[in-house]
This record gives C-alpha cells, structure tokens and sequence, in this order.
C-alpha cells in the first residue's frame, strides 16, 4: 500500500473554457515533485484528454460537475482520479481501443485513452452506464539532485 504524502480534491463544472484551468491546476500540484518540462507537458495532456472526455461524451449538451482527485505517493509518484457523473461507456474495452470513437462525423480521432495509456504509468478506466465513468491514472516522477 502506496502511503499518501499530499492530496487535493477539486471539483469544476464541465464548460469547455474549465478544461485549461484543470490542466493548470494538475500541472500546480505535481510542481511540488519537481517534474521535468516534458513530464508536466505528459500530465497536461493526459488531463485534457480525460477532462474533454468528461464533457464531451459524459456530459455532451449538459453541464456537469467533473471531480479530480489528487495524490502524491510515497513522495514521488502522482495519482490523478477524473470522474463525472454522466452517460457513461457501455463497453469499456472497445472504447479503449485506439481509434475506437462514438463520434466518427465530428473532429474526434479516437485516441484520447491512447495519449492517457502513453503519457502514464498506469491507466484504469471505472464506468456504468447512466452512472458515469471513472479515469485514474498514476505517473512517477523521478526525484532529481
Ligand atoms: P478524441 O479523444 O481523439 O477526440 P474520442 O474522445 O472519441 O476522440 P477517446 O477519448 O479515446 O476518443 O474515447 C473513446 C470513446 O470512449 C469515446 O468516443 C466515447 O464513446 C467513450 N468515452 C470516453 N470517455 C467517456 C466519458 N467520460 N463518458 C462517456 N463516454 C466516454
Ligand atoms: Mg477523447
């Protein structure tokens, strides 16, 4: 078991407009590990993709609250846990398929889980439909000096 040194919950509505302000704040928290530019520019994106995610698919032409949980684990890896309370994935093995997307006619590519999976460590994905869905992703940062 993992001990938790630090932690911080938010909780934001789900406008497009809040997706940069729940990178930023991601990106605030893990400064406390001292991470590489390329690693805060990895955990950006990882929370772009689960943010939109929420508000796009969870959410769609409705504005709901997304939570985002956070943790440092034994001081040097971060735990991010992003959930809404929306439509949810019928069948979460095949969404996570690259390419795999329930809106083939608009600009989405299918390939937010797949950024999630490669910029972290460890990706898990928790949904009910009509309940809502669960991202919680883990990335170590390795302490330099
Ligand atoms: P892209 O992220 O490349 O713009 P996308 O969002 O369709 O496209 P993924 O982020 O990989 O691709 O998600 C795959 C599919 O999983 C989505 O099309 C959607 O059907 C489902 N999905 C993902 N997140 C959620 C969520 N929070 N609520 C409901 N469905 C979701
Ligand atoms: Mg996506």
């Amino acid at each position: 078991m993992k001990k938790v040194t630090n932690r911080m919950k938010m909780t934001i509505a789900g406008y497009s407009n809040n997706e940069s302000l729940a990178r930023m704040c991601v990106a605030a928290f893990a400064a406390q590990l001292d991470p590489t530019v390329e690693e805060i520019s990895d955990i950006k994106a990882a929370v772009s993709e689960a943010v939109t995610n929420c508000i796009v698919h969870g959410y769609r032409d409705t504005i709901g609250d997304i939570d985002i949980t956070l943790k440092i684990l034994d001081g040097d890896t971060l735990y991010i846990r992003i959930s809404d309370k929306g439509t949810g994935i019928e069948d979460i093995k095949q969404a996570m398929q690259p390419m795999f997307t329930t809106c083939p006619e608009g600009e989405r590519a299918g390939l937010g889980f797949a950024v999630m999976e490669s910029f972290t460590d460890s990706l898990r994905v928790y949904s009910k439909p009509g309940r809502g869905t669960a991202v919680t992703m883990t990335k170590a940062l390795r302490r330099r000096g």
